[in-house]
Formats: C-alpha cells, sequence, structure tokens
C-alpha cells in the first residue's frame, strides 16, 4: 500500500498521542502538532520509535494563517495530507454566570473553528485525489449535556454537526467524515477536573472518580486511550469507506441511558 500521510492536532498528549503512536505503527507519515514544550522531542522520537517520516508544527488552533501554513508545509514535504485529525481541544468548567468570556471564545476557536480552517485547508486536494478521512474528536458531550460546561458541549455538539455536513459534502469525492464520542479518558485534560472534583466533594480522588467523573457511564472505568486510536484507525482504512456522518460513541455505556 502506498504510504499515507496523518495530520493529527494536539498530538503531543493524551489522546492524540495515542492515535499518533497506532498510526505510527502502521506505517503512517505523521504531521504531529501540539503546545507542549518538548512537543519536537516527543514527535522524534516516536518517529524514531517506528522508523517512520514527520514533520512537527507548533501552530496554535487559534491562528488560521498557521493552520493553513501547516497544511502547505505538509503537503510540500509529504506531497498532501490523506487523514486529518481534528483533536486538539481544552476544557473550562464554570457555572454559565461565570464563565469568562476568554475561556468561551478559547474553546469555540480551539475546539470547533481550527478544526473549519483545517478542512478547508486541505479539502481542495482531498477532492483531487478523491480520498480523504476527517475525523473529529468530539466527546460524549458532543451528543449529551453535562452543567457547567456550556462552551464544551456547545462547542463538540457543533463539532458533531459540521462533521455530518461535511460527510455530505464530501460524499462525491470519496471523502469521509465522522466524529468518535469519547466518555472519560484519563489525560492531563481530565487529571485537571479530578482534583478539582475531589476538592470540591471533599473526597478521595478514587472515589470522585467512581462517583461524581464516571457517574454517567454504565462502565465505571476511564477509557483507554488506545481503544480510541483503534477506532481512528478503522475509520481511515479503505474499509470504511462508506462508514461517513457518524457520531461514534465509545464512552462506557453513557449513550445507552
Ligand atoms: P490533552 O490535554 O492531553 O491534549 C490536548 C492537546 O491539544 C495537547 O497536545 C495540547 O497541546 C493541544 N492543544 C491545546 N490547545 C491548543 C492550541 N491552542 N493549539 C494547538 N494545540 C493545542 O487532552 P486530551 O484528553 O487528550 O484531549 C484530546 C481531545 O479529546 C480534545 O478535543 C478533548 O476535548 C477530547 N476528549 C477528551 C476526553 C477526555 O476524557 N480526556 C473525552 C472526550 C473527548
Amino acid at each position: 500500500m502506498e504510504k499515507k500521510t496523518a495530520l493529527i492536532t494536539g498530538s503531543t498528549s493524551g489522546i492524540g498521542l495515542a492515535i499518533a503512536e497506532a498510526f505510527a505503527q502502521k506505517g503512517f507519515r505523521i504531521v504531529f502538532n501540539g503546545l507542549e514544550e518538548n512537543g519536537a522531542d516527543i514527535a522524534a522520537q516516536l518517529a524514531q520509535k517506528h522508523q517512520i517520516e514527520f514533520l512537527f508544527s507548533g501552530a496554535n488552533m487559534l491562528s488560521p494563517a498557521a493552520l493553513r501554513q501547516m497544511v502547505q508545509e505538509a503537503t510540500d514535504r509529504f506531497g498532501g495530507v490523506d487523514v486529518l485529525i481534528n483533536n486538539a481541544g481544552i476544557q473550562h468548567v464554570a457555572p454559565v454566570e461565570a464563565f469568562p468570556e476568554e475561556k468561551w471564545d478559547a474553546i469555540l476557536g480551539i475546539n470547533l473553528t481550527a478544526a473549519f480552517h483545517l478542512v478547508k485547508a486541505v479539502w481542495p486536494q482531498m477532492k483531487t485525489r478523491r480520498f480523504g478521512r476527517i475525523i473529529n474528536i468530539a466527546s460524549a458531550h458532543g451528543l449529551f449535556a453535562s452543567e457547567f460546561k456550556s462552551a464544551y458541549v456547545a462547542a463538540k455538539h457543533g463539532l458533531v454537526g459540521f462533521t455530518k455536513t461535511i460527510a455530505l459534502e464530501g460524499a462525491p469525492y470519496g471523502i469521509t467524515a465522522n466524529a468518535i464520542c469519547p466518555g472519560y479518558v484519563r489525560t492531563p485534560l481530565v487529571e485537571k477536573q479530578v482534583f478539582d472534583q475531589a476538592q470540591a466533594h471533599h473526597l478521595p480522588e478514587e472515589e470522585v472518580i467512581r462517583k461524581v467523573i464516571l457517574a454517567k457511564q454504565a462502565i465505571k472505568e476511564f477509557v483507554p486511550v488506545a481503544a480510541i486510536a483503534e477506532l481512528a484507525l478503522f475509520l481511515a482504512s479503505e474499509h470504511a469507506a462508506t462508514l461517513t456522518g457518524a457520531a461514534l460513541p465509545i464512552d462506557g455505556g453513557w449513550s445507552a441511558q
């Protein structure tokens, strides 16, 4: 099989890093991205381990020009982007009346608008090649709400809607678009919530995880990052050519209720 290139945003931490590892194992070229200070080293080490070609970009999701430049660099270096995985995201938890306006703007910008800019940038080349895989890492919060997460829930619902729209537009050109909707995954993003909730409820962390954090999941376990990575790999494969416009939960049964 001809080597393919995957651009994965936020791939120097958490879920994105696990996705990068799974794709590297399959021999994809990877365009890494993220704001971690040692991001370039993380990318280089993973690429070295799996003997793949790679590129690291520190493009900020809040800069449309930087996002376009990242796609251009990837295209100049590898001939194009075959798989785009919009994964970078942030969270902020606060009641709506106290929700900081700058946090609202940042969450909408990073979790939703950046995906638009990147999709727009890769779209012409995917259309020309008549192949493209767009995988958006949404959330169970792309399908359901929780209190105090207004910006995140709005952005993730928006991302699911955006996914469906581009699935329709991409259908004639061999471009599929799907959203993955994970329940809770133990990454730095959730670690902070565990700490905050343990303080707020005066409970030990293990108890806060079971009773508060995982309250909505039937299976009281975090979703492993590797499970999300495997699902992404499947969505990128030839077998998933007719799977498009879906919002796929991987959430310990949260969405069954
Ligand atoms: P994480 O904090 O471990 O990783 C987030 C990544 O995004 C990091 O690499 C970070 O540098 C990058 N990033 C953040 N802001 C950026 C910006 N402005 N520009 C460029 N990169 C930026 O978090 P994670 O848990 O791995 O989250 C990854 C995605 O999965 C997010 O979209 C998140 O909403 C989603 N998600 C997470 C969970 C969970 O429980 N952890 C559940 C459902 C969905």
